[in-house]
């Protein structure tokens, strides 16, 4: 029996949660999920999520990469309600064990010599961070990003993302920021000059539409950074902690950044947090004589740094970047085969690890695709900046089985649309 939160009936449930998006959240939005069937979901457990109506789902949207763990990993909800019952929340006047112990594991994980740690709550706040220590670092004014990319939608971090939807109802935004072509290093060494900061680069771009760049690309950016003394900060919200089938995203070309941003998967999907790691040097050059420059009263909180090191024990010990390895493989395998079959619906399924995404020849599809997937029980979600893209963002604990039954899912899904929709212009 799922949980009713009090209500009546699940369709109460329903009303009310409807009723209370629609009134006090986001009109729009509540009357768009309504339409796609979107139903209320009341509990989750490791790759499974139940709905207000006991229906289940296996979840491939994955909280756009923030489950790695699944729901509600054991070991990490033992570890948050253990620190709850000492201390929940920082004093912030004090040393603090756990926040400590995580930069150090960090630091241990982390390629080549990063090890310096900035705590905060979120991706969009990690990148934030990575940015302004760039330019305290190096006095110097200019970030470069890359066309399609996702940092975020704070101020600074949608300066630097690539989606001129997201970012023209805000205008002007940070001053100095250009985007390049991403994946195109001879693009991005014509703008990489004495007056860059930084360039920011998704190892492999998530919302942009799953897009993975060239091999040897990650080492060109660190050599065009190198040669202009430019910081190179990789954003690791999303491919980072096993995401992409490596360790980090960067691991794909052996590259070590200056700064990484990490988020989504590195407290195991229990409590939020997001950091970025730097390198002692890039670091001391801005906060050496200034330690309270850049700060976050919530970030790296007691609860957050007991799940992230929890949830890093049991990406070692249950080997789920090998995991994320063998089903990316299956999974992308599987769509590529769908996209055989279906030529006139999906273009192309690309991906890393246990990000695929799934290019449709129409953004039409898209709408009808993921609702009857949800009909068939298996969530999957649009990428934010690439509005023909879906992606399939499973746990990174995903057993072949569920690949298979979403899989499945997936294929009866994209011929359902084709038998509705027939072919798209
Ligand atoms: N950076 C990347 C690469 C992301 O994918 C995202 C979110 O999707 C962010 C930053 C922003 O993270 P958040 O939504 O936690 O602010």
């Amino acid at each position: 029996m799922s949980p009713l939160y009090g209500a009546a009936s699940p369709a109460a449930l329903f009303d009310e949660v409807y009723e209370n998006y629609r009134k006090y959240l986001n009109p729009p939005l509540a009357r768009v999920m309504k339409l796609s069937g979107s139903p209320v979901e009341v509990s989750a457990e490791g790759c499974i999520i139940t709905d207000h109506a006991g229906k289940t789902y296996l979840d491939f949207a994955g909280g756009y990469g923030v489950f790695t763990l699944g729901h509600r990993h054991p070991r990490v909800v033992a570890a948050v309600k253990d620190q709850l019952d000492r201390m929940a929340l920082s004093g912030r006047t004090m040393f603090n064990p756990l926040m400590g112990r995580l930069a150090k594991r960090l630091a241990e994980l982390a390629p080549g010599d990063l090890s310096i740690s900035f705590f905060a709550n979120s991706g969009t706040e990690a990148v934030e961070g990575a940015l302004k220590l760039a330019r305290a670092a190096t006095k110097r004014p200019a970030i470069v990003a890359t066309h399609g990319a996702f940092h975020g939608k704070t101020l600074g971090a949608l300066s630097a993302s690539g989606r001129d939807a997201f970012r023209d109802p805000f205008l002007p935004l940070l001053a100095g920021v250009r985007h390049v072509a991403f994946g195109d290093a001879a693009a991005l060494r014509a703008v990489v000059d004495a007056n860059v900061a930084a360039v920011i680069v998704e190892p492999v771009q998530g919302e942009g539409g799953v897009n993975v760049p060239p091999a040897g690309y990650l080492r060109d950016v660190r050599a065009i950074c190198d040669a202009a003394g430019a910081v190179m900060i990789a954003d690791e919200v999303q491919t980072g902690l096993g995401r992409c089938g490596e360790l980090f995203g960067c691991d794909r070309d052996g590259v070590v950044p200056d700064v990484m941003t990490l988020a989504k998967g590195l407290s195991g999907g229990v409590v939020p947090i997001g950091a970025y790691v730097a390198r002692p040097a890039v670091w001391n050059a801005a906060y050496a004589k200034q330690p309270l420059l850049h700060t976050s009263t919530f970030g790296g909180n007691e609860l957050a740094c007991a799940a992230a090191l929890a949830a890093l024990d049991v990406l070692r010990d249950e080997d789920l970047v090998a995991n994320a390895r063998a089903r990316g493989a299956q999974l992308l395998a599987g769509a590529q085969a769908t996209a055989g079959r279906y030529p006139a619906v999906v273009a192309q399924a690309r991906g890393a690890g246990l990000l695929v995404g799934v290019e449709l020849r129409s953004e039409g599809y898209g709408g009808t695709i993921i609702p009857e997937l949800l009909k068939r029980g298996v969530t999957a979600a649009w990428t934010l900046n690439a509005q023909r893209v879906i992606r399939l963002e499973p746990p990174l604990i995903v057993s072949a089985a569920q690949v298979e039954t979403a899989l499945a899912a997936f294929d009866a899904a994209v011929a359902s649309a084709f038998e509705q929709l027939g072919t798209l212009p």
